[in-house]
């Protein structure tokens, strides 16, 4: 196993509501005490129902959410407690794609000063040293220099998902957060833009948290999965081990909703019933509210984790011999 590049260490992340209508503000829990270590070189895949936490989660792993409470540890350092000069070679290190690339590219920029800006920001380079990092990484996305002189709405949504995988690349990052990069895209570009997100991780070391709620596409790209329920991690393993041995009742119940080309939409154990508000939790197992299998104990205590084998935790009752 590879050397972890990001360590998080009991994570919270949370936010005010507006006043309701009794005048006060809620506490929205979004990411709970979460622990997960990130390792050099892989794909770890986030998953989960929309509100779970997992964008939440990829935010403040690159500062732009508050933590209100952990440590975020990146090679060695913790990232909460940079200085200015840490925190620019942090940034430079660590990007992020976002769902939408329209949304995330400067409409009134040209793609050449979109993709100049960091450079020019960042580094020493010269004029020409800049212009030729520029049209080296865009063939690295597969589009031809030709395109740098066009604007964002001149562009199919995948040609500019590719110009935000080259804004993502410009400073040789090495981690990337990719944030349900391909669930704006039509079925047809999201294997181009899967593919392109494998080779670049392939051709140049890097390092991917990839967040969707697209099983299929989990599937294919990653190396290990989380499965993330109310802020909380509540399943981690290999890609196989949760495809094949899912052993938490959320992540069964997500397996199993995931419509079918059969013709056939009847489904066994689908996930019933909505993800309670974060602002108000359940006690016990998060999950309780909507697990078939709970028991007494499960409205009262959190499980643990518990190891399944070195690779793949889940934290269930279900799986504890003294719970
Ligand atoms: Fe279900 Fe209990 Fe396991 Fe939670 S701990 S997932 S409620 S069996």
């Amino acid at each position: 196993m590879n050397e972890s590049i990001f360590k998080i260490d009991n994570l919270s992340v949370e936010y005010k509501t507006q006043k309701g209508i009794l005048g006060q503000k809620q506490t929205i829990h979004a990411v709970n005490n979460l622990s997960l270590d990130i390792h050099q070189g892989e794909i770890l895949a986030i998953a989960g129902e929309s509100g779970c936490g997992k964008s939440t989660l990829a935010k403040a792993l690159v500062l732009l959410e508050p933590a209100a409470k952990g440590e975020i540890i990146f090679e060695g350092k913790n990232i909460l407690q940079m200085n200015k000069s840490e925190l620019k070679d942090f940034r430079k290190k660590v990007q992020m794609i976002f769902q939408n690339p329209y949304a995330s590219l400067n409409p009134k920029m040209k793609i050449i000063d979109t993709l100049k800006e960091p450079l020019k920001i960042n580094t020493e380079l010269s004029n020409e040293e800049i212009t030729q990092k520029v049209i080296e990484t865009i063939h690295k996305v597969g589009l031809d220099e030709e395109c740098l002189n066009l604007y964002p709405h001149e562009f199919s949504g995948g040609q500019r998902q590719r110009i935000a995988i080259a804004r993502a690349l410009i400073l040789n990052p090495e981690f990337i957060i990719a944030d349900e990069p391909v669930s704006a895209l039509d079925v047809s570009i999201q294997a181009q833009i899967i593919n392109l997100l494998k080779e670049l991780k392939e051709s140049y070391n890097l390092t991917f948290i990839f967040i969707s709620h697209d099983l299929s596409v989990i599937k294919y790209i990653s190396d290990r999965v989380a499965i993330m329920y109310l802020g909380e991690i509540v399943e981690l393993g290999k890609t196989e081990e949760i495809f094949y041995t899912p052993e938490h009742p959320y992540t069964k119940a997500l397996l199993n909703s995931v419509p079918q080309i059969t013709g056939n939409c009847e489904q066994k154990n689908i996930l019933k019933g909505d993800l309670p508000s974060p602002a108000n939790p359940p006690l016990g197992c998060k999950f309780h509210t909507r697990c078939p299998y709970c028991m007494p104990i499960c409205r009262e205590k959190m499980p643990e984790e518990t190891k399944i084998t070195d690779t793949h935790y889940v934290k269930c009752f279900l799986q504890q011999e003294n719970p």
